[in-house]
């Protein structure tokens, strides 16, 4: 049974243009200080099934491009595959927003991806400081090794908290994501809205980000998060 927290049915946001529903998938192992959906990182956050959300799409058919697979982290469930093939079979687009800490489970559902939204949360050296798991640096380079490996359609981004992130650190991301020959890459200013509020309540804005780093992008964003 695949946990679903919530559906949101229509969106424009979360895919780059394509009009979608989004499914929030219910458990995270990881930790993160800026997360916007903490109680969704727990499974008993769940509300709906693989049911409710097929039944929803085979009423959307026609109306929606495609359906968004968020969370929490969509790919910490194992049935997550077998209903993104449902999906897909069903005739709509599939996209994924994913954190990066599943990378085979990532292998498994691209073929049936159309798009995919990856977080790079920071340099690779400060990455277990940002999630609490010491495997997280490892995990998500793999997941970003098995994205670009694909050729399916993608963003990075990156959730800038002044505290957690200084402009060196979001530099040495920049400069290792187009050294990996990664086109596009979002700057995601930290919100507080919804977050546990462990943070402070500071934010960041476009001139913040070094002026060197947008240009090494074929299609760079910087978006309020
Ligand atoms: S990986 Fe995403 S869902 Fe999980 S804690 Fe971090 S921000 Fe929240």
């Amino acid at each position: 049974m695949l946990r679903i927290a919530g559906i949101t049915p229509f969106s424009t946001v979360d895919w780059p243009d394509k009009i979608v529903c989004v499914a929030f998938l219910s458990g995270c192992p990881w930790a993160c200080p800026y997360c916007q959906n903490p109680q969704l990182r727990h499974i008993e956050s769940a509300a709906q099934t693989e049911e409710d959300l097929l039944a929803f799409v085979d009423r959307r058919v026609g109306l929606l491009d495609g359906v968004v697979f968020s969370g929490g982290e969509p790919l910490a469930q194992a049935e997550v595959v077998d209903v993104i093939r449902a999906v897909r079979d069903k005739g709509f687009l599939v996209g994924l927003h994913t954190c990066g800490a599943y990378p085979e489970r990532l292998r498994a559902v691209l073929p049936y991806v159309s798009w995919v939204g990856l977080d790079v949360k920071a340099p690779w050296d400060l990455y277990e400081r940002m999630t609490g798991s010491a495997t997280s640096a490892e995990r998500a380079r793999q997941n970003l090794d098995v994205l670009l490996e694909s050729g399916v359609a993608y963003e990075t981004r990156t959730t800038w908290h002044p505290d957690l992130l200084g402009a060196d650190d979001m530099s040495r991301i920049a400069y290792d994501l187009a050294k990996r020959g990664v086109g596009t890459w979002a700057v995601q200013a930290y919100r507080a809205t919804g977050t546990t509020g462990e943070l402070a309540n500071k934010t960041v804005y476009p001139h913040d980000v070094p002026t060197d780093l947008p240009p090494l992008f074929d299609r760079y964003e910087f978006r309020r998060a």
